[in-house]
């Protein structure tokens, strides 16, 4: 008899655990992946993909707003929240029939239970039975943030619920100032609904570049956003089907939904991590593991957000492969976590990639700045009052192109071609040599002659 039942047991069936189990099989490991809900995880089910239906369907009054100024008129266009949500469960329910048969087709089985860890090499099924593995991939994901225990934080919802509303809150109330919180602001915004952010800080989008900062909150303004800064949800009063939300300034709010997009957290609790002898980050929660995504027990791993660092579908599944190539395909890969693209799936988008102007100018000694802020092509006509920013952040002693911020439609899609660029460290004379295509918003980038800003350090002040 073989001494473990199978090579590989992944717990967690989402982006990561999925990839490495498919390319573990593909190399002729004997695979089983537990999955505790549904197959494809959070970006899948709960995530990325459902975020973005929603995002698309709710973007669509702006065409029906902007149609005029083309000559469209469109009487009385409406809109049916149940309809929206209905046809997106259906989509995601065919994506994780995909997941689950890709795994299969793989050679992987698929079990549909919790896993916990036994011991270093045995894990306990939701069913009772036990399974003992060569190697174990934790790939559980993440789960998101209540914050403090304020009274009535019962009645909050997060971003799981808001997939699932029954029907589309007049008046919402989002505390956060992160991807998931403008993200919905917009989707909530773009289908009527009258919004309110609620952020701690002096303004939303931390980490990201100050210019996109304040162009991302000055559009979202504009269309009618509310976005309050310097503040903090302190309690949340229920009547009936309406809510008041107090802030820590002394003001409270009226709404038909709370929701709170505060961050996430690596899901470690109750997993048997110390039955296994495998360690936390102190510094972030999540499971401590080394460049090769090994934990502190050797045969067991763990990839994705529940190690808290790039919790990003792209780096999860990035992190999947190259376990599987590096354990099982005698290949052995390290991520490269080096200029890595994202997007901030607000209305206006931002899409990013590389160093902010300040990372920029710490790092280096001579920054070049290209900026630009511009009315699109769309707007002179449909009349929308909306600007587009294009910044190129600039290595002066070596021409690099280090940074690229967009704020505007189709952000997303120019930043991931031009991370090609950037990751094959193209010079600002490779951007200038390269022909415009025209009319775009994007050939700004390759048309931005002059420096808005340079900055010079001076060696001998330092
Ligand atoms: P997950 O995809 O979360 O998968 C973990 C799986 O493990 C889950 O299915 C869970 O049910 C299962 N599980 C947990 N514990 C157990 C157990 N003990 N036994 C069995 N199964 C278990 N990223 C992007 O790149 N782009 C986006 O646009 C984007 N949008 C997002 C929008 C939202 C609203 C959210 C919440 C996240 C978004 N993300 C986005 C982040 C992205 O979803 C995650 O980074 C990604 O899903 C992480 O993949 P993972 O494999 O680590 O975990
Ligand atoms: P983020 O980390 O992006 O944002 C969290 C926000 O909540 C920040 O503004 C933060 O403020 C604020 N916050 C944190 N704690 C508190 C608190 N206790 N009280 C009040 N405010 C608080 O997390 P999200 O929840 O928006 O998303 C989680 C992660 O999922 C993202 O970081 C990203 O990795 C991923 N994701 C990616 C998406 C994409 O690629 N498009 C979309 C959605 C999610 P401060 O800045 O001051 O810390």
């Amino acid at each position: 008899m073989a001494e473990f039942d199978v090579d590989l047991f992944v717990i967690g069936g989402g982006s990561g655990g999925v990839r490495a189990a498919r390319i573990a099989a593909g190399h002729g490991a004997r695979v089983m992946v537990a999955e505790e809900y549904r197959m494809g995880g959070t970006c899948v089910i709960r995530g990325c993909v459902p975020k973005k239906l929603f995002v698309l369907g709710s973007h669509v009054h702006q065409e029906i707003e902007d149609a005029a100024g083309f000559g469209w008129s469109i009487a009385a266009a409406t809109f049916d929240w149940p309809t929206l949500v209905a046809n997106k469960d259906k989509e995601i329910a065919r994506l994780e029939g995909i997941y689950t048969a890709n795994v299969e087709k793989s050679g992987g089985e698929v079990v549909k239970t919790r896993a916990v860890l036994e011991d270093a090499h045995t894990i306990r099924l939701g069913t009772g039975q036990t399974v003992r593995a060569g190697t174990i991939l934790i790939a559980t994901g993440s789960a998101p943030n209540h914050g403090a225990m304020i009274p009535g934080i019962e009645h909050v919802i997060s971003s799981n619920e808001a997939f699932h509303l029954p029907e589309l809150p007049k008046r919402v109330v989002i505390q956060g100032g992160g991807y998931i919180a403008l993200e919905f602001a917009g989707i909530f915004a773009g289908f009527g609904s009258d919004v309110t952010v609620i952020y701690r800080g002096d303004n939303i989008l931390r980490g990201f570049d100050e210019d996109v900062r304040s162009h991302v909150r000055a559009e979202m303004e504009k269309a009618g956003i509310t976005v309050l800064t310097g503040c903090t949800v302190s309690k949340v009063d229920r009547h009936g089907k309406e809510f008041t939300t107090h802030l820590s300034g002394g003001s409270s709010i009226a709404s038909d939904l709370v929701m709170f997009a505060i961050g996430r957290h690596p899901n470690v609790a109750n997993l048997g991590l110390e039955k296994a002898g495998v360690a936390l980050n102190p510094a972030n929660g999540g499971i401590a593991v080394d460049a090769w995504s090994r934990t502190s027990t050797p045969n067991i791993y763990a990839i994705g957000d529940v190690t808290h660092r790039i919790n990003l579908t792209p780096v999860a599944i990035r992190e999947g492969h190259a376990f599987a190539d590096t354990v099982f395909g005698k290949r052995p890969v390290q991520v490269d976590y080096a200029t890595i693209p994202t997007a901030v799936f607000s209305q206006p988008e931002v899409g990013t990639v590389g160093l902010t102007e300040a990372e920029a100018r710490a790092q280096f000694s001579h920054v070049d700045i290209y900026k630009t802020d511009f009315r699109p092509i769309k707007a002179t006509m449909s009349g929308r009052d909306t600007r587009v920013l294009m910044k190129l952040v600039v290595d002066g002693s070596s021409d690099r192109v280090v940074g690229c911020h967009i704020v505007g439609d189709a952000a997303a899609e120019i930043v991931q071609a031009l991370a090609i660029a950037v990751k094959m460290k193209a010079t600002k004379a490779d951007f200038d040599a390269t022909f415009a295509l025209h009319p775009t918003a994007a050939e700004e980038l390759v048309t931005m002659r002059t420096p808005s800003a340079r900055y010079v350090r001076d060696a001998a002040a330092e």
